[in-house]
C-alpha cells in the first residue's frame, strides 16, 4: 500500500477546513466579478441597424435579412452561438447599440429558439433601381454626426426634410420614370443612380 505524500495530505486537510473557490450556482445565485462579459444587450433606441456588428462578430451570431418589398431590415441575434468576446460592443458605430451585461450570465435553456432575438428597422430603397441604401435610422444618425455638413448630400436631404419639414412630401417627391433625369436627384436614390445622373447631365 502506498502512503500519500506529506504535501498532498496537508493540501487535503487544508481544503477541508477552508471555504471552496467555486460558487454553488444554480443552488445559490452567483455574483459575477467586475468587468465580467455576459450576454450582449441591445438598446433598440441607439441601434441604427447598420450591419457593422454583423461584420465583426466572429461566430455568426448576428444576421441581417432585407425585405425590399416591405422596406424592412430584420436583424436576428442568436446568443446560443455567442462567445462573449465583446467585438460587437467595441465596434458599434453609435457606441450604445449593444453592451455586454456584467450581470446576465445564465443563458441555459431547453429551447434554443429562446436565445434568438429579433429587431426590425425601416429601410431606404432606391426609387430608381430598387437597391437597398441603408436603414432610415442609419442616415438620421449620420445627420446628427455631420451637423450642417449633412446638407451637402442630396440623398441625405430627402430624409432630412422629413424631420425639418422644409418642403411638403408632394413638392419634393416626383416619380422616377422614363430614365433618370436631373429632377430625380431629389428623390431617394442610391449613390450609383445619383452618379449616373451626374455623369449624364454634366456633359
Ligand atoms: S460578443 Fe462576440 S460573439 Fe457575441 S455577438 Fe458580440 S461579437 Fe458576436
Ligand atoms: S453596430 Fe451598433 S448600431 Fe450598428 S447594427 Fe450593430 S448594434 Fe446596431
Amino acid at each position: 500500500m502506498k502512503y500519500p505524500k506529506l504535501r498532498e495530505l496537508k493540501e487535503a486537510i487544508y481544503s477541508l477546513v477552508t471555504p471552496s473557490y467555486t460558487t454553488k450556482f444554480p443552488k445559490e445565485p452567483h455574483t459575477p466579478y467586475p468587468n465580467f462579459r455576459g450576454k450582449p444587450v441591445v438598446d433598440d433606441a441607439n441601434c441604427v441597424g447598420c450591419e457593422t456588428c454583423t461584420n465583426v462578430c466572429p461566430s455568426g451570431v448576428i444576421t441581417f435579412k432585407d425585405d425590399n418589398d416591405q422596406k424592412i431590415r430584420i436583424i436576428e441575434r442568436n446568443y446560443g452561438l455567442c462567445l462573449f468576446c465583446g467585438q460587437c460592443q467595441e465596434h458599434c458605430i453609435t457606441g450604445k447599440g449593444v453592451t455586454l451585461s456584467d450581470q446576465i450570465y445564465d443563458l441555459a435553456t431547453f429551447n434554443r429558439e429562446d436565445l434568438i432575438e429579433r429587431q426590425e428597422k425601416e429601410l431606404l430603397i432606391c426609387e430608381s433601381c430598387g437597391a437597398v441604401i441603408t436603414t432610415k435610422e442609419h442616415i438620421q444618425y449620420m445627420h446628427k454626426k455631420l451637423g450642417p455638413k449633412a446638407f451637402s448630400s442630396i440623398i441625405n436631404l430627402n430624409v432630412l426634410n422629413e424631420s425639418l419639414r422644409l418642403a411638403s412630401e408632394e413638392e419634393i417627391h416626383v416619380e422616377v420614370r422614363d430614365g433618370l433625369k436631373r429632377k430625380d436627384m431629389f428623390n431617394i436614390i442610391c449613390p450609383n443612380c445619383l452618379r449616373k445622373i451626374l455623369v449624364k447631365t454634366s456633359y
